[in-house]
């Protein structure tokens, strides 16, 4: 009872504090002629359908011209720069209910990689503090997602390599829908709630185990970092190691396939 009231208190402060209040958005049909050779470049895009391209574009142009984009350290934020982006959060909104990342109102975009302060718990519980070097940050308090626009490029040409940093960060975003960071976004219903909660746990203590003795899987074991996490680096291999990920962990391949109501495995397998 009083955790209920604590999350309600939590909530209603997050509501009056910011959050989830972007500006309405206006959606985009078309996407200029001239920015099409940049999404083409992007392997993911010749493995949709038609309509499923045709969707792309739109949301690619959408996200484009209702987001706020800037550059930092120097960077000059291009339409490629952009669009590029654009094209990659695009993807896991194709079969969702969703409203254009509601929760992102910004983009910032650092030339390369960037550092940020971090603190984490050595040995005797001693607390570092320190600079850790990252690809990309999505925002809990504010509605701003930060990518490395090195990191962004080389995870849109480089599909099939587990790695996606604008993928990892909008999967964090879409977490972020019911105001907690917990590796679980808003489902539909309860019965899909529970099977979540119990696969996703499953998996989630399956990767700390192994990451714990050493050993490789699928998933980057940088999603055995928390439960938040598990779910951003599963969602960048659902889409980038799908037909692996099916194989090696079919349950949880089954869930993603459910939320995001996609299959990437069968785009491969035409
Ligand atoms: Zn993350």
């Amino acid at each position: 009872m009083l955790d209920a009231l604590i999350n309600l208190l939590r909530k209603l402060a997050k509501f009056a504090g910011n959050p989830q209040s972007s500006e309405p958005v206006v959606i985009r049909e078309e996407l200029p002629g001239s920015w099409l050779p940049w999404v083409e470049s992007l392997p993911f895009y010749s493995t949709l359908t038609e309509a499923e391209k045709k969707r792309l574009l739109s949301y690619t142009c959408t996200l484009v011209e209702n987001k706020r984009w800037r550059g930092l350290d120097g960077f000059e934020v291009t339409d490629e720069v952009k669009v590029t982006i654009a094209a990659q959060a695009a993807l896991p909104l194709l079969g969702i209910e969703h409203h254009f990342y509601r929760g992102v109102d910004e983009i910032l975009i650092h030339p390369s990689t960037y550092k940020v302060s971090s603190r984490k718990r050595g040995p005797g519980g001693v607390v570092i503090e320190g600079k850790t070097e990252v690809l990309g940050t999505a925002h809990s308090d504010i509605n701003i997602v930060t990518l490395s626009w090195q990191s962004a490029r080389h995870g849109g040409a480089n599909w099939q390599d587990g790695r996606n940093v604008v993928i990892h960060e909008f999967a964090h975003k879409l977490d972020m829908l019911d105001d907690f960071v917990d590796g679980t976004p808003p489902l539909s219903c309860k019965k899909q709630h529970a099977a979540w909660v119990r696969i996703m746990t499953k998996e989630y203590e399956q990767l700390v185990d192994m990451d714990r003795r050493g050993k490789k899987t699928v998933l980057s074991k940088y999603g055995a970092t928390n439960p938040a996490e598990f779910f951003a680096v599963s969602t960048e291999t659902f889409f980038e190691k799908p037909r692996q990920m099916r194989k090696k962990h079919p349950e949880l391949y089954e869930q993603l396939k459910t939320y995001f109501n996609q299959d990437p495995a069968a785009r491969l397998d035409r």
